[in-house]
């Protein structure tokens, strides 16, 4: 196995001696980047086909987003929440319009707004649904990623990410994702919300059959349950529509969004809902010191702005069609499985070849970052300014790596 990185340079020894092994990052050190492409500290550049797992779904420094946050950088970075600030009142607006939603509530990371969603939701089933104090249940699917917090673990199945981490907090329920007749089976009086990913990225980029979400929206109206979608890495364009739920008609009465949000620049989430839904909360229950500051909002309305272009969905749907068409072609040629919509994709590499982690190795030799999931599966998530000619590039890179 050659290692393109330079194993010596003080960057790997300091990272892997100062720092918790709480990651396993591929042996590249990055240095700079720009649209699709990063550059590391000798120069190399390799295609970025993980795009900081959907956090930068319109490239590496995008100038729009740049310009909007060396703007806000001259004027007001922080304020808190204690006091209003010019960017705030605007990006809310922005965001309720996007979402089609009343309202906005903005936090920094993806977890933190699972948190919120969380709780808004126990929230909204004590005091609009009238489930008894303490009782209200979620909903989730099974293979769920909704991120790393002790309440979230709570309802993960992956043990990696649960074991040794309990306690667990009480109040979820798992179903088999995909399964409505089960999903329909755990709901019952005491349940506030079904909380899904449209498609479940960490996963495996897993899309559930055609008909499972139009049936749970169905089921959530009928039974007074919020549906809840987790859109952190579906949306903002990844699938080729604004929401992966778009794809099939679908408006949950909650969307969680994040990662892009921040158009790769600064941490940027929020859960945006009805007023019904969001209207529970008062002053003092609910917050954050960074969430909804200055120049998050200002990076936020600039990401805003491209999506309510309509280029990012179209270029995922176009440059993805064509991603989706390359990959079929490798089915049988070291791949099992490809699934995935848009510019988002999980791959099965046949296991009697090599590990995700050895294909990754091998990619990252060949100048393509990716990133394995699951044993044999990657995930590939370029951003959505990828060109035909540098798909094109990956997959003849992959299709090399395949073939041993
Ligand atoms: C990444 C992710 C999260 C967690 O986001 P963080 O910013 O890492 O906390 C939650 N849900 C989904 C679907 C994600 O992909």
């Amino acid at each position: 196995m050659t290692s393109v990185a330079n194993l010596t340079d003080p960057a790997v020894e300091e990272a892997e001696r100062y720092t918790a092994h709480n990651y396993h990052p591929l042996p590249v050190v990055i240095a700079e980047a720009e649209g699709a492409w990063v550059t590391d500290v000798d120069g190399r550049r390799y295609l970025d086909c993980l795009a900081g797992y959907s956090a930068l779904n319109f490239g590496h420094r995008h100038p729009d987003l740049i310009a909007a946050a060396r703007e806000q950088l001259d004027r007001v970075t922080l304020t808190s929440r204690a006091f209003l600030h010019d960017q705030f009142g605007p990006f809310c607006r922005d965001l309720a319009r996007l979402t089609g939603k009343d309202m906005v509530l903005p936090m920094n990371s993806g977890a933190e707004a699972v948190e919120t969603a969380v709780k808004v939701s126990r929230k909204w089933g004590y005091k609009i649904k009238g489930v008894p104090d303490g009782k209200a249940t979620i909903v989730v699917a099974d293979g769920n990623f909704h991120g790393r917090t002790t309440t979230i673990i709570s309802f993960s199945t992956d043990p990696e990410a649960r074991a040794d981490y309990g306690p667990y907090t009480p109040g979820f329920r798992v179903v088999p994702y995909g399964d409505l007749d089960a999903l329909a089976a755990a709901v019952d009086e005491t349940t506030v919300a079904v909380l899904l990913e449209p498609i479940q990225g960490e996963a495996g980029v897993i899309v559930p059959p055609r008909g499972y979400l139009p049936g749970v929206r169905r089921l959530c109206s009928e039974r007074d349950v919020l549906l809840v979608a987790d859109e952190i890495q579906s949306g903002l364009g990844r699938t080729g529509a604004t929401f992966a739920c778009d794809d099939e008609g679908v408006v949950p009465d909650m969307y969680i969004l994040g990662k892009a949000l921040g158009g790769g620049i600064v941490p940027v989430s929020a859960v945006a809902a009805g007023r019904e839904v969001l209207g529970v909360l008062r002053p003092g229950e609910h917050g954050s010191t960074f969430g909804g500051n200055p120049l998050a909002c200002a990076v936020a309305r600039g990401v805003i702005a491209l999506l309510e272009t309509g280029e990012p969905q179209a270029r995922a749907r176009e440059v993805g069609a064509h991603l989706h068409r390359r990959l079929g072609g490798l089915i049988g040629r070291g791949l099992t499985a490809v699934r995935g919509r848009g510019l988002w994709a999980g791959i099965d590499i046949d296991p009697a070849l090599m590990t995700g982690r050895e294909a990754c190795e091998r990619l990252l030799t060949r100048g393509v970052l990716a990133k394995d999931t699951h044993d044999s599966t990657l995930r590939l998530a370029p951003p959505l300014i990828v060109t035909h000619d540098e798909i094109d590039g990956a997959v003849d890179a992959l299709a090399e790596v395949l073939k041993g």
